[in-house]
């Protein structure tokens, strides 16, 4: 198969870098544009990102002496030589949505990290374990906008991959309400210890903006499509607390849950296990092998054993146990700025691949 050409718009940050490394080698995309703000325009890209990568991996060999383009003054180059654009920018929500919409008019397959375009109506947000049917939205969004081949997707934020991965696994049960408190690592605000070293022995008890996503986000994807957009789901009701925690990557939630159908907890282990995943069978490059792994042990799943798991796609979760005011809690984790931005971004844009929109 003769591969995709992509774009990375935001290639020098930190979700940005994440995307150049997990492209390197990938089986269908091949990288032959990154861009990123005027200041980083024309430096070649190992020195583009000198004394600000954050990877635990070496930049790849083939991106090394790229040239970064500017995402808004070269904007026609790039959408010449590009199918698709992976966005990883963070700059002001109205200049992303204008710069988006614009490589979208262009043609361009646009697949979003950034908040600005999931609250849109024919937006879909997609995790494609969960709600890939959602992609069709993408029919209406063309209809509506005029354009022909291009689109905008987007993936929801980092922070509640691990809950609503294992919810969804128990819809069947009825979740009613839901309390989640999520430890976040410091990738999730593009740091590191050494770019931010108040957070060495320290832990925040806020992270703007982030409670609302994690209550509202869900329902979005749970939702349903109707009249041409999506009817939110009703339940479960979320309740969340979003705390930065000193790790370095991983994002871990404690869950209490309570249910319409009150299972035990060997229906809820196997209701997990045996998760019908839409798109098991489409053997997706990115495609974790085990969508959730349990583990038994009482002291994992842990950041820095288990954030890695299934090439930081896989979800973990541990501690099922009885709650005395909910039905049920446990401890779930995901890797942040792989699943939960351009590694879940990526299979998404497989998705779209094996469904003829790219
Ligand atoms: P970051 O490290 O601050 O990187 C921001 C990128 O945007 C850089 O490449 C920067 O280029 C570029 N940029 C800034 N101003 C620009 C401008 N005026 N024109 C063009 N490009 C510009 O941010 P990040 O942590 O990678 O996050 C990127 C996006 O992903 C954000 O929307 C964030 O909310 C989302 N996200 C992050 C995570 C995570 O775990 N970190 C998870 C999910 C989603 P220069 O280097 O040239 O300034």
């Amino acid at each position: 198969m003769k591969k995709i050409r992509v774009g990375i718009l935001g290639a020098t940050g930190m979700v940005g870098q994440r995307f150049a490394t997990l492209l390197a080698n990938h089986p269908w995309f091949e990288v032959v544009a990154l861009a990123a703000s005027p200041a980083s325009k024309g430096k070649i890209y190992q020195k583009a990102v000198k004394g600000r990568w954050k990877i635990d991996k070496e930049i790849p060999k083939t991106l090394k002496n790229v040239v970064i383009q500017s995402v808004e003054e070269d904007i026609d180059e790039i959408v010449r030589r590009v199918d698709l654009v992976f966005s990883a920018l963070d700059l002001e929500k109205n200049q992303i949505k204008k710069i988006e919409e614009y490589y979208a008019s262009k043609n361009m397959a646009v697949v979003s990290n950034n908040s600005t375009n999931r609250w849109v109506e024919d937006v879909p947000m997609i995790m494609p374990e969960i709600n890939p049917e959602h992609i069709k939205l993408i029919d209406v969004q063309r209809k509506n906008r005029g354009w022909k081949k291009g689109f905008i997707v987007v993936k929801p934020n980092c922070s509640i991959q691990s809950y609503v991965s294992i919810l969804t696994t128990l819809h069947k049960f009825q979740p009613q309400k839901v309390h989640v408190v999520s430890m976040q690592s410091i990738s999730g605000a593009g740091k590191t210890f050494d770019s931010w070293p108040e957070m060495v022995d320290n832990v925040i008890p806020n992270i703007a903006g982030e409670e609302e996503k994690s209550e509202k986000e869900p329902l979005k994807i749970w939702g349903k499509i109707r009249s041409n957009k999506i009817a939110l789901a009703k339940k479960p009701e979320i309740s969340a607390t979003c705390i930065r925690i000193p790790s370095s990557n991983g994002h871990m939630t404690s869950v209490s849950v309570s249910f319409g159908i009150k299972p035990s907890k060997k229906q809820l282990l196997s209701a997990i296990k045996n998760y019908k995943n839409p798109i098991e069978k489409l053997h997706l490059p990115s495609a974790p092998r085990e969508f959730i792994n349990y583990f038994e042990e009482e002291n994992r799943p842990q950041s820095k054993l288990d954030r890695n798991l299934e090439n930081g796609m896989g979800i973990s979760m541990g501690r099922l146990r009885e709650d005395k005011h909910f039905d049920w809690k446990f401890i779930a984790l995901s890797h942040n700025t792989i699943r939960g931005a351009a590694g879940g971004a990526i299979l998404l844009a497989e998705l779209l691949v094996n469904k003829g929109y790219i």
